[in-house]
């Protein structure tokens, strides 16, 4: 990760064949465009690579989660569960949607587990959100069953998890609906863009709509076009989806260099006393884009943390202190500080956030990850790996 790092001749050679025709939006002008779909074409090969019924690009990966749940009929007065540790598209999307988020926290998974979403929900509980953080999937058996036996719908946030699977299955093709990101530093990148992934025809259909103005896509001529449905724009571009392209057929030569550039980097940590890898519910499905462990403390944590950029392991991240990751330092969204008001009904079932402490505080202040990058040499990897365990153990 990311998957700019390996940008060739094929991105420009797709972008080329835009470039060519000129028409870099996906809908219409059949004729000026010479057979040249890139769009669809990236559809296809998502929906080759995943199984999914179907498969929908959209502009961004919040927005995929935003459309994801609108199409899912989740709206004024519902509540979403949301884990505590994630990007903060989760309750911006929820927000969006006109829903209330609501907290739920994650586990040595690093993802939700269902007796968080139990304590999490309330009767107005309609949909909760599994997110796959650092690209490994949740223990999806058990959310889907603890789901299913409490009529919620599951929407998993796949968007840092493209090329991850559990037990043989796509992450993002297992809930509901799922949804990616390939925003720049994704593991596959379009610059900006996202997909929503369903095997429901009720959700696509709407999903197809309402990111296209409500547009029924029955026409050539879209002026034509029939509108069941008010809707609002999250398309994505040709030039955004060409780049795609040649970043997906490139998805396996991914996750090869970075499960073995991972291996060396786990290796190199195994026999250091008092750490703790996360627990992954299907280590084989990883992609592997970050090693995650815990250390025996927050102050240790926060030590190896910067031991390690000390030493030069850039893309090292203790989440706790982060900004973008963990709810700890989401002051703006605990106390609700919006752009302008937002429903009133969004608010009056928020929970009082402001001064709320998790369960998941004590996992998360533990926790590492450094990244995993595709640009290294096998030699490079080495040298790293032994300085992670040299920084790591100095923390101890
Ligand atoms: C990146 C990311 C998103 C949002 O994707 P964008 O394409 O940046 O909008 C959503 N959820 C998670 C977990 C992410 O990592």
């Amino acid at each position: 990760m990311p998957g700019y790092e390996l940008f060739d001749q094929e991105e420009k050679r797709h972008v080329n064949e835009v470039m060519e025709t000129g028409v870099i939006t996906p809908y219409g002008f059949s004729a000026a465009r010479k057979g040249r779909w890139k769009v669809r074409e990236l559809e296809e090969a998502i929906r080759a690579r995943t199984g999914a019924k179907y498969v929908l690009m959209l502009s961004d990966g919040t927005a995929s989660l935003t459309v994801a749940l609108a199409a899912m009929g989740i709206g004024a007065g519902d509540d979403v569960i949301i884990p505590t540790f994630t990007f903060v598209a989760s309750f911006e999307s929820v927000i969006a949607s006109g829903a209330t988020p609501i907290f739920a926290d994650v586990d040595k998974t690093l993802c939700l587990y269902p007796d968080s979403i139990k304590a999490a929900v309330t009767p107005r509980t309609k949909a909760v959100v599994a997110v796959h953080m650092c690209g490994a999937s949740a223990a999806m058996d058990e959310l889907s069953s603890f789901c299913r036996e409490n009529h919620l719908l599951l929407l998993e946030d796949a968007c840092q998890a493209f090329g991850a699977s559990y037990k043989g299955r796509a992450l993002g093709t297992i809930g509901d609906a799922g949804c990616y990101s390939f925003d720049f530093n994704k593991m596959v990148t379009c610059g900006e863009g996202g997909a929503l992934l369903t095997d429901s025809d009720v959700i696509y259909k709407k999903a197809d709509m309402y990111h296209d103005h409500g547009h029924d896509h029955s026409n050539e001529d879209r002026g034509a076009e029939g509108h069941p449905f008010a809707g609002y724009n999250y398309r994505i571009t040709e030039l955004h989806a060409a780049v795609g392209c040649a970043q997906v057929a490139k998805t396996d030569r991914f996750l090869k260099i970075q499960r073995k550039n991972k291996k060396i980097f786990k290796d190199a940590l195994a026999d250091v006393p008092d750490v703790e890898f996360r627990s992954l519910p299907d280590p084989e499905g990883d992609c592997a884009t970050f090693l995650s462990f815990f250390m025996p403390t927050e102050d240790h944590a926060r030590a190896a943390a910067g031991a390690l950029k000390s030493a030069g392991i850039d893309g090292t991240f203790h989440w706790y202190d982060n900004n973008w990751h963990y709810v700890r330092n989401w002051d703006h969204f605990k106390n609700r500080n919006f752009v302008n008001p937002v429903s009133g009904d969004i608010l009056k079932n928020m929970p009082d956030y402001s001064k709320a402490t998790f369960k998941s505080d004590e996992i998360v202040s533990r926790c590492v990850s450094i990244t995993v990058k595709l640009g290294w040499s096998e030699t490079e990897t080495e040298e790293r790996a032994e300085k992670i365990a040299k920084a790591v153990r100095s923390a101890l």
